[in-house]
């Protein structure tokens, strides 16, 4: 199905759903729904080692987002972060030691940031990969800065997929977006290469309150968040946060300049938000108790009997 009509599609059904009882009712669904995923996929306190590290070596984003507080329309803000750089050594000390652990699970240079900002970056995605040569890297981009020669570069230096999110109200592609994907793709079959059209003014979750156009939630919901259980997100200061969602890190596990990676994954601090998130307390987490965040993802609806993953994805749609 196009991304025309499939947001054609979209717009129809979020105008017939707008009603606060219906909110309620797809909030339910979520709640159960999510449930339903941590029994099938066995989610624990103390999971395997995360799937995804997720590196923010610089802050700044140059896309314009309106429901991301990174966005640079939200630059005058008093809130907004400040433009900062993870130092080199942190970015050392994480690849050796996920290098100790022949780690195989992905690597990626964003948390929410915009990666082709970071100057180093080819730099960092090659020391990843000779320290970790079955990982994953991944780059994902809002492609407003990718050129043939930026692009051809990180993909001669390993990386395994390159994601650019094309962000457009009108739903069509950047020249420089198609143009680089008319020569790389056929170039580099090895790596995935992939555009999406993104919507700059979608409404999406509330990222755990701090979208600046989110619609707060008048309760914690009371669901399961698989977040915690796969993501290890690191700030340029070394802290580690508890999602993606977490903008401004608030919820803070640990440092990685202070502490090995697999104590603050297998620590305290994340072993009782787990704990608490399998039973559904997001009251008792602070950032959780404000996030509307489904907690579960479409691919993951997969595993469920058709009627729940058919539920789970409409009550997802916002
Ligand atoms: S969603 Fe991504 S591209 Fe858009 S402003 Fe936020 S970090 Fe930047
Ligand atoms: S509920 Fe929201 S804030 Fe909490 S871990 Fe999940 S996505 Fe993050």
């Amino acid at each position: 199905m196009s991304s025309k009509l499939r947001s054609l599609l979209k717009k129809i059904y979020l105008n017939l759903t707008r009603h606060k009882v219906i909110d309620a009712l797809k909030i339910k669904i979520m709640e159960k729904v999510s449930f339903k995923i941590a029994k099938e996929c066995s989610y624990k306190d103390k999971p395997e080692i995360f799937e995804t590290i997720f590196l923010e070596t610089r802050t700044l984003c140059n896309g314009n987002c309106s429901f991301c507080a990174s966005s640079r329309r939200y630059r005058h803000m008093p809130w907004a972060r400040k433009d900062k750089m993870m130092p080199e050594k942190t970015v050392k000390k994480v690849l050796s030691e996920l290098k100790k652990i022949n780690f195989k699970g992905r690597i990626a240079f964003h948390v929410n940031n915009e990666p082709l900002l970071e100057p180093r970056l080819l730099k960092f995605v090659k020391m990843a990969r000779k320290a970790c040569p079955q990982a994953y890297i991944q780059i994902l981009t809002n492609g407003l800065l990718l050129t043939k020669d930026k692009g051809e570069k990180l993909l001669k230096a390993g990386i395994n997929e390159l994601n650019i999110n094309n962000y457009s109200d009108k739903l069509v592609f950047r020249e420089n977006i198609e143009e680089f994907l008319r020569s790389m793709v056929p170039k580099f079959p090895n790596v995935k290469i992939e555009a999406h059209l993104r919507k700059e003014t979608a409404i999406l979750t509330n990222r755990a309150g701090s979208s600046p156009v989110g619609i707060p939630i008048n309760k914690p919901m009371r669901a399961m968040c698989g977040y915690p259980f796969k993501q290890f997100n690191i700030t340029v200061n070394g802290d580690v946060g508890l999602c993606c969602q977490d903008l401004f890190f608030k919820q803070v596990m640990g440092n990685v300049n202070k502490k090995k990676i697999l104590d603050i994954w297998f620590g305290s601090s994340f072993i009782w938000a787990r704990k608490e998130l399998l039973k559904g307390n997001r009251k008792s987490i602070p950032l959780c108790s404000k996030c509307d965040s489904a907690g579960y993802k479409t691919v993951q609806l997969k595993q469920l009997p058709f009627y729940w993953s058919f539920l789970g994805r409409l009550a997802m749609e916002r």
